[in-house]
């Protein structure tokens, strides 16, 4: 028998049929994660650096989103890459 004799079984059908009803929204994340990333500031444009200004540091900022651990670095709603607590850039907004 070959691939085009074979018949499906109904548990193989329901598989198919669930991959290819979750394939939208598994392209769908990956496709909105690349373009939040790609919709961000580059870190040389913001001027970031690693180490604080002054009293304002990443840890104290509103668009700061923070890693697995206080000291683990974490990301940034508005600039592109890893952002470390201790970092800085000029669109730095203190936490209320
Ligand atoms: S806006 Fe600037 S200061 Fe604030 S978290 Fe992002 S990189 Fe750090």
């Amino acid at each position: 028998m070959n691939y085009r004799q074979r018949k499906f079984s109904r548990r193989e059908l329901i598989k198919f049929m669930a991959l290819g009803a979750a394939m939208p929204f598994i392209l769908g994340v990956t496709h909105n994660a690349r373009s939040a990333e790609a919709a961000k500031a580059s870190k040389a444009l913001m001027k970031y650096q690693d180490k604080p200004n002054g009293n304002e540091k990443c840890s104290n900022c509103i668009q700061f989103i923070p890693g697995d651990t206080p000291d683990a670095n974490g990301e940034c709603k508005v600039v592109a890459g890893s952002i470390s607590p201790q970092g800085w850039c000029t669109a730095f907004a203190a936490k209320s």
